[in-house]
């Protein structure tokens, strides 16, 4: 099937070939008949064929079009295809709540992640396959040399929970990095309060990592503003004390 279509790279194009492995990642997903499931880049259906063994009815959207022509051609009643950006699609069309899977294409992961995370409320849970270093960074614990935005971002809103890991060989062609499957799940009780302030606070947070938080967030809070003790780099704080110092800002407003 691969011979057919030659990989882009500007799509980031790594297919899964590993039947185990995609055995696993279906497992994972457990889906049930009534699941809304939406894949985001099903590729040459890798994913996408046996899914559809398992759904009523199973969204995808593919942004290449000689892609969606294979997909296309299995004559699936259950496949819906969608050819577009997973950047700019609204989630509405999918009739949400929904469950979003994918081996997403790594060269746009994080603003992908960005992007659902604006659309938390009409997510279930996510399954994804994403670089493996990606997922240590989204799991990462406070005090840790990886701990950063992403980590924060993603733990202030979802349970983030790294499932396996998969190897480049798993792929045609094989990335250069190892990949690994993460479960994203929206948390029931999240403490943020405005999510474009929590943004702005962690961002200029983790702006320079070696300097303390008193230097990187002088222009939003001073050490009087806040109980949150601003000698600190932003990689000590967990995330309930960015959500304090959100909060702490907030009030400045
Ligand atoms: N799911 C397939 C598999 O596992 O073999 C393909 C995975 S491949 C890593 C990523 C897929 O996402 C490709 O099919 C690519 O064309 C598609 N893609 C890339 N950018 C996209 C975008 N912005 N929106 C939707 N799909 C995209």
């Amino acid at each position: 099937m691969s011979g057919k279509h030659k990989a882009r790279k500007r799509f980031g194009q790594n297919f899964l070939t590993d039947q185990k492995i995609i055995e696993r990642i279906v497992a994972t997903i457990a889906p049930k008949h009534n699941d809304n499931l939406l894949e985001i880049g099903p590729g040459q259906g890798a994913m996408t064929l046996p899914l559809l063994e398992r759904v009523n009815q199973l969204n995808v959207i593919e942004i290449d079009r000689d892609l969606i022509k294979i997909l296309a051609a299995y004559n699936k009643s259950n496949l819906v295809i969608n050819q577009g950006d997973a950047l700019n699609f609204d989630l509405n069309l999918f009739n949400p709540p929904i469950r979003v899977v994918g081996n997403l294409p790594y060269n746009i992961s994080s603003p992908i992640l960005f992007h659902l995370l604006d659309n938390r409320d009409k997510i279930i849970d996510m399954t994804f396959m994403l670089q493996k270093e990606v997922v240590e960074r989204m799991s990462a614990s406070h005090g840790s040399k990886i701990y950063g935005r992403l980590s924060v971002m993603m733990q202030a809103f979802f349970e983030v929970e790294l499932i396996f890991v998969v190897p480049p060989e798993s792929f045609d062609p094989a990335p250069k990095v190892d990949s690994a499957i993460v479960y994203l799940k929206p948390l029931k009780s999240c403490k943020v309060g405005d999510i474009d302030i929590f943004e702005k606070v962690v961002k200029a947070a983790f702006s320079h990592r070696r300097k303390t938080l008193r230097n990187c967030l002088k222009s939003l809070l001073t050490q009087e503003q806040t109980g949150v003790d601003l000698s600190q780099r932003a990689e000590m704080l967990d995330i309930d004390t960015f959500i304090t110092l959100a909060k702490d800002y907030e009030k400045q407003y």
